[in-house]
């Protein structure tokens, strides 16, 4: 049976979903919440089948508050205790703070190397971050994580050559097998959460600063839901996260 394009993509994706969970991904967070928001149920469901996730978190989130009488410094703190909570809450044991003022991130020699560093220091086969390339509004520090994050996992990471002082300090090369970048105009691929989604909901609570947990719980989980639920199309499954994959072939 000939198979039209659609079900040519929807088997493609199905196949994509049965590969064998990572053991070790790399979640390139641009604030501290981004990745519970992008990914959090991918993530609890890979911590939760044996995958050493890694979080690292870019910025500290200090200009994300409407209170008049918070301070940079006050909500700094906050965000840190919060976001180490909500990656407690997904299994997630390996959070690292790169500490750049929010609104801070740059495509620079810096940045790249914290993240190459990373890459080679915990060797993920899989990166993910937020998509670089959405057409309409973006955070700044979302487009800088997401295009650091790609060109961290190559060519960089694999490249003896690019930040030798790893090498010399006991790191070695490392390839990345993929990038999932979340948020995307255009997704490519499902991660089936339909075991792990209440997971991100109560991740998503703990980052109480940015107005999570204002809203009845229920009216959180039934939005939520029905994003997911749309998601969850793609696969045939009730719910999944979406994600634009990008296959690192070299
Ligand atoms: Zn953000």
């Amino acid at each position: 049976m000939v198979s039209s394009p659609q079900q040519y993509r929807e088997n493609e994706q199905r196949q994509e979903e049965r590969r064998p969970t990572p053991a070790v991904a790399l979640a390139v967070s641009p604030h501290p919440d981004d990745a519970e928001v992008g990914a959090g149920a991918t993530l609890a469901r890979w911590a939760r089948d044996g995958c050493q996730v890694v979080l690292a978190v870019c910025t500290n989130g200090d200009k994300g508050s409407e209170d008049p009488q918070m301070t940079s410094e006050r909500l700094a703190g906050l965000r840190r205790e919060e976001q180490l909570a909500a990656a407690k809450v997904l299994g997630i044991q390996d959070v690292v703070f790169l500490d750049h003022p929010d609104g801070g991130l740059e495509d620079d020699v810096q940045f790249r190397g914290e993240l190459v560093r990373l890459i080679r220091q915990y060797r993920p086969e899989v990166a993910l971050s937020t998509d670089p390339d959405r057409r309409y509004m973006q955070h700044r520090d979302h487009r800088m994580s997401g295009q650091v994050t790609l060109d961290a996992s190559f060519p960089y990471a694999r490249d003896r050559l690019s930040f030798p002082e790893h090498l010399a300090q006991g790191l070695s090369v490392h390839k990345v097998r993929e990038v999932l970048f979340w948020g995307a105009d255009t997704p490519n691929f499902y991660v089936d959460v339909s075991t792990t989604y209440q997971f991100k909901i109560e991740s998503l609570l703990q980052h109480k600063s940015q107005g999570f947990g204002r809203r009845p719980r229920e009216e959180m989980e039934r939005m939520m839901k029905e994003r997911l639920a749309e998601n969850g199309k793609a696969l045939r499954v009730p719910l999944a996260e979406a994600f634009r994959r990008i296959e690192i072939r070299f």
